[in-house]
């Protein structure tokens, strides 16, 4: 999926590709000069929002592939934030733990059963009750395995159905996180800087936010769990009702129009 890019040199627009690092080493295609674009973005927003911009301009079935990948990437983020803010919290060194959690993730990465089992014990362990939203029927899985596994052609409302589905349960669990996906941020923001003092001389750091579903919202306000470490374990799940269907249509109402950056041209 290529993206626009403005030259820091020349001004000149290129069309530069989504890494999975969100690190980006460029070449203006008008000067020649070389620049590096890190875009602060979690891998699972990317998704979400190919998903949302698939379903904009009529691929269903396409975006069905991104929401369900952006939902699996969450978890990943879930329990990331939540390795990480266990480790700050005890005072653990951020660098050490966050080897450790690289070198345990390793277990889990080829397998998207074993990451969810993972997030159902960080989800027990941080909120101090059972993840009830995990059922087959509250994921909607059926459908994306008909959808992905089996070739079957959605109807737009189905896809909408599930793209809501999965927003929410994803934007009740930043809520809950509140604070603690900072830690997580973190991680992209160290290996930023990893990249970045391996920069050549001459190449030129540009770093970028793109907005989209869930960026605008997570630093648009205040959430609660600020607190969290003072927060009782069992308070229970503290936001929106899952599957609130609105939640999706209003997020698309106020940002689609954000997502023109991924427009396909
Ligand atoms: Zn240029």
């Amino acid at each position: 999926m290529l993206f626009p890019t403005r030259c820091p040199a020349c001004g000149h627009e290129n069309r530069a590709e989504f890494a999975d690092s969100s690190i980006h080493d460029l070449t203006c295609a008008s000067c020649g000069a070389r620049y590096c674009l890190f875009i602060r973005k979690q891998r699972f927003e990317v998704l979400f929002d190919l998903g949302t911009r698939a379903l904009m301009d009529g691929y269903a079935r396409e975006a069905v592939a991104s929401f369900a990948a952006a939902l699996e990437r969450f978890f990943e983020f879930y329990v990331r934030a939540f390795a990480l803010e266990r480790a700050a919290n005890t005072e653990g060194d951020f660098t050490a733990a966050s080897a450790e959690l690289d070198a345990t993730w390793k277990h889990v990465a080829s397998q998207s059963e074993r990451q969810l089992g993972m997030f159902a014990l960080a989800y027990l362990l941080r909120e101090g009750c059972a993840p009830d939203f995990l059922s087959p029927q509250a994921l909607g899985a059926d459908f994306r395995n008909r959808v992905i596994h089996r070739g079957s052609l959605p109807r737009r409302e189905e896809v909408e159905a599930y793209a809501a589905r999965v927003f929410a349960l994803i934007d009740r669990l930043l809520t809950e996180l509140g604070s603690g996906a900072a830690h997580a941020e973190l991680a992209q923001e160290q290996a930023f800087a990893a990249h970045l003092d391996a920069l050549p001389d001459g190449v030129t750091a540009v770093f970028e936010e793109h907005p989209g579903m869930f960026r605008a919202q997570r630093f648009g306000s205040e959430r609660p769990g600020k607190t969290h470490p003072a927060r009782s374990v069992g308070a229970g799940p503290l936001s929106a009702p899952l599957n609130d269907a609105q939640a999706f249509a209003r997020a698309l109402a106020e940002r689609g129009s954000l997502l023109t950056l991924l427009k396909k041209s």
